[in-house]
């Protein structure tokens, strides 16, 4: 017999109805009807997979993939044709003139701030138009602080752009902020992040860089697009943006890629990233890829189907969730245009109790049991669930959460939706006593 435990039953009425009991056949049953529920949003993801391999599949075609493209290089990386095809491909793929795809990116903050260097110069301003960025790139931007090497220390001026009350952008706003001729590039987040927001549709991008352009045609539009690859038909570059940069353990690495990051766009942002990533001077054309490019190549074929596999892993948290009585966003049946799944637990004790259900449900290191820690670059303490092969993969299933009210805890990835609905049901299971 499970009995909602009393954590969650308190003042803050997360729960819509008292607590309650359930035997295991009627958690099982739940279990069933929330994936019942959510069957014609698997049928669309794996619509969205079935085009975004094609297109990768075309890439590899025309690009001509080959054995020869996986032996790589050692030392300076000199002529390493595997990597400069995936450079190619990855172009292609994002609808961009160029792209960088490097293991010495060593996270998805190194790719951004690379691109961040290359959209602005000493004496400009950058504005970033969907509110703070995410935690990790306040550090680069260095805003009112003395942060050694931000981009605020070296002369560049910053401006950010609140989000509406209702987690949009504000058009408006945005078009008034970036009319001054300081202005030298737009930043803008795809996806949520660790926030109440809504992560953006191609849609809603192709809507604001064309009024951004509109305004100010000179400026440079930067997306973050970690989360974002592949959980639509079209990319950021598709629809205006001038640059892009992302995580390659997140969705485009497909599970497979070991470390490293990317960066697409313009041909000419693309060099001056490059330039700031090895040295000026070097820039793309050093850099050992150590044996990798199959990885990364591979992990690429794959990204399509496993993030259509992280979408039904998160819709199906969305639906179970809900059904025990949280607050879930996007709603089960919802459109959703990243694959992160937010659940407000209100209290530390449910999020920490899920958290630590969803590591002991994994492959890797499943005995660990998460504690909140000072990771550096953020601001909270955060609990970070990741029982993955790769150390922080987050299209492996994962769930993070900062430790601060409403108590949030955003729950990503799943290489597989069957390891992914296991893991939800037996998280789901521990917040039942
Ligand atoms: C993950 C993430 C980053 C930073 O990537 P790291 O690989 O963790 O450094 C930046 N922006 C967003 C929206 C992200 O989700």
């Amino acid at each position: 017999m499970f009995v909602l435990c009393d954590a969650m039953g308190e003042e803050d009425a997360i729960l819509n109805h008292s607590p309650q009991s359930l035997t295991p056949e009627e958690f099982l049953d739940l279990c069933q009807k929330a994936q019942a529920e959510v069957l014609p949003r698997f049928a669309h993801f794996s619509e969205v997979a079935l085009h975004n391999t094609k297109k990768v599949l075309g890439a590899f075609q025309t690009h001509r993939l080959s054995d020869a493209h996986f032996a790589g290089t050692t030392g300076y990386g000199y002529d390493d044709t595997g990597r400069d095809t995936l450079d190619r491909i990855y172009a292609d793929v994002f609808g961009a003139q160029d792209a960088l795809v490097r293991m010495q990116m060593v996270s998805g903050t190194h790719a951004l701030a690379c691109a961040l260097f290359a959209v602005v110069e000493p004496g400009q301003t950058l504005v970033s138009a969907t509110g703070a960025p995410y935690d990790t790139l306040q550090g680069v931007i260095g805003n009112g602080k003395e942060t050694p090497g931000s981009l605020c220390k070296l002369g560049v001026k910053y401006r950010e752009v609140a989000l509406t009350p209702d987690g949009r952008p504000d058009e408006a706003a945005i078009e008034a902020a970036v009319q001054a001729p300081d202005v030298g590039a737009v930043f803008l987040q795809r996806s949520r992040g660790y926030s109440d927001r809504q992560a953006l549709s191609m849609g809603d991008l192709a809507r604001l860089i064309a009024r951004i352009k509109a305004v100010n045609p000179d400026v440079h539009v930067l997306v973050d697009n970690c989360y974002g690859e592949f959980v639509e038909t079209r990319e950021p570059c598709d629809v205006g943006a001038d640059l892009i940069a992302g995580s390659l353990i997140k969705n485009p690495g497909g599970g497979l890629a070991l470390t490293g990051g990317y960066i697409a766009g313009k041909h000419l942002l693309v060099e001056r990233a490059a330039a700031r990533l090895t040295a000026p001077g070097i820039g793309r054309h050093a850099g050992a890829s150590l044996g990798q490019t199959r990885a990364m190549m591979q992990g690429l074929f794959l990204a399509p189907h496993t993030v259509s596999q992280a979408l039904m892993t998160a819709t199906f948290c969305a639906s179970l969730l809900q059904k025990l009585g949280f607050e879930v966003d996007p709603l089960p049946l919802s459109e959703r245009f990243d694959i992160i799944q937010r659940i407000r637990f209100g209290a530390p004790e449910p999020l920490l109790r899920f958290c630590q259900g969803v590591q002991a449900a994994s492959p890797v290191d499943s005995f660990a049991v998460p504690e909140p820690w000072d990771m550096p670059g953020y601001e909270d303490p955060v609990v970070m669930a990741a029982g993955t092969f790769v150390q922080g993969g987050s299209l492996e299933l994962s769930c993070d959460a900062p430790m601060r009210a409403p108590y949030d805890a955003f729950l990503q990835g799943g290489l597989t939706f069957e390891a992914g609905r296991l893991a939800i049901e037996s998280a789901a299971r521990s917040l039942l006593l």
